[in-house]
């Protein structure tokens, strides 16, 4: 009998892996489906990011590159940290990796020992607890309810805080919410933080250019650049680029964590592919209006979605300043009873008679660590939102 290491039955699959494998199931018996579970944008990879692909093919960037990336994609990295944060980065305290996932990943991989402590406040994205699990850490969950916008406060940061917290995570804009921290909040995080001066931060930025206000989203270090020597800025071309499947994401920080990181980095992968590097080198420094765009295509869903789904008594839903997805609020339907006799008693139960009912695809809140929810994605055509919620209006006044 196959018996997997400690480390696998510690963690479970991605439930938004798990959503996307169900639809898929149901799409293949030959039901229609709306899918509002999908975690990444409907829309193609810009043209001239695939040319910059094919011309790296054609000059033979086809070997390994160096375990820091090709010198375009290093100096594209470099710039772009520097659009972002307003300050300068060195060639040491970047990394490149398969994704801001596996840089996440390596990150913990890198610095946690047993019963390291990370902070993770909740809602937050599902594969924070278990790559904490994965590499021996304890996650430390703080709820951060909808009271303060879904986002962790000074006081619930302070609390949370012990003498083995080595890490806090910071997502902003955030995936499930799309909460977005002011400045002012994160400078009150980085008051609480100045007083500890081990514990690191890693803020995962994967979704700052996807913001519905005028500014670009304040970032920990650009607030606190105090802070910089202990702040991991996580980000990739994955969501603002429509790259996916690309699998290219990089950070900043300080050296001495980024060169553990590339240490492992250079017995896990090597590098990421070189052709994917060329690709995100062109994105990065490239003609910046598919984001600009592609924003502006978003918020029209946004405030579709939002405006339908507040209209359903029972649901309650928040305006999300970034990323493209919402939390909803389905207090208002638990306890009710669906047309079968079934009771609805916690968000799971909602989703899964949502799924029959209403043929809608959403992911309930117990997977991001805050109930009663349930997470939609906008990053499909405004015609399958409209439908969505027309669809769930109905299913939710059938319950009694
Ligand atoms: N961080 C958050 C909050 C995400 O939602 C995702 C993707 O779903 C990622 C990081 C990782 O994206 P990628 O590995 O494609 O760069």
């Amino acid at each position: 009998e196959f018996v997997p290491a400690s480390r696998v039955t510690r963690i479970k699959s991605s439930p938004s892996v798990a959503a996307a494998a169900r639809v898929r199931e149901l799409k293949a018996e030959g039901r229609r489906i709306l899918d509002l579970t999908v975690g990444e944008p409907d829309f193609d990879t810009p043209q001239h990011i695939k040319d910059a692909a094919t011309a790296a093919i054609g000059r033979g960037e086809t070997k390994y590159t160096s375990v820091t990336g090709t010198p375009e994609l290093q100096k594209a990295v470099l710039q772009t940290l520097q659009r972002k944060t307003g300050l300068q980065y060195t060639p040491a305290e970047i990394t490149i990796g398969g994704g801001g996932k596996q840089v996440i990943f390596t990150a913990f991989m890198a610095t946690l020992d047993q019963g390291d402590e990370v902070v993770i406040p909740a809602p937050y994205w599902v594969s924070y607890p278990d790559m904490v699990l994965a590499n021996e850490g304890t996650p430390v969950i703080v709820s951060c309810g909808e009271d303060t916008g879904f986002k962790l406060t000074p006081e619930a940061l302070a609390g949370a805080l012990t003498e083995r917290t080595r890490w806090v995570i910071l997502n902003t804009p955030s995936n499930p919410t799309g909460a977005v921290y002011s400045r002012e909040e994160l400078a009150g995080l980085a008051a609480v933080l100045k007083d500890h001066p081990a514990v690191y931060v890693l803020t995962d930025e994967i979704y700052d250019e996807i913001h519905f206000g005028e500014e670009r989203i304040a970032g920990m270090v650009a607030v606190a650049p105090e802070l910089k020597d202990r702040v991991l800025v996580t980000n990739g071309v994955s969501k603002a680029y429509a790259m996916t499947g690309w699998r290219l994401g990089y950070a900043g920080g300080p050296a001495p964590l980024v060169a553990a990181i590339n240490k492992l980095q250079s017995q896990m992968s090597s590098c990421p592919s070189s052709i994917s590097q060329a690709a995100a080198a062109a994105a990065l420094t490239g003609d910046q209006g598919f984001v600009r765009e592609s924003v502006d295509v978003y918020r029209e869903r946004r405030n579709a979605a939002v405006a339908g789904l507040n209209a359903v008594k029972g649901l309650q839903c928040a305006t999300p300043d970034g990323a493209f997805y919402a939390y909803v609020n389905c207090a208002g339907v638990i306890g009710k009873t669906t047309p079968d006799g079934r009771q609805i008693t916690n968000d799971e139960d909602f989703t899964l008679y949502l799924l029959e009912a209403a043929s809608v695809a959403v992911i309930q809140g117990s997977a991001y660590g805050l109930s009663p929810y349930f997470r939609i994605s906008y990053a499909t055509g405004l015609p399958v939102i409209e439908e969505s919620v027309a669809a769930i209006e109905k299913a939710v006044t059938a319950l009694a």
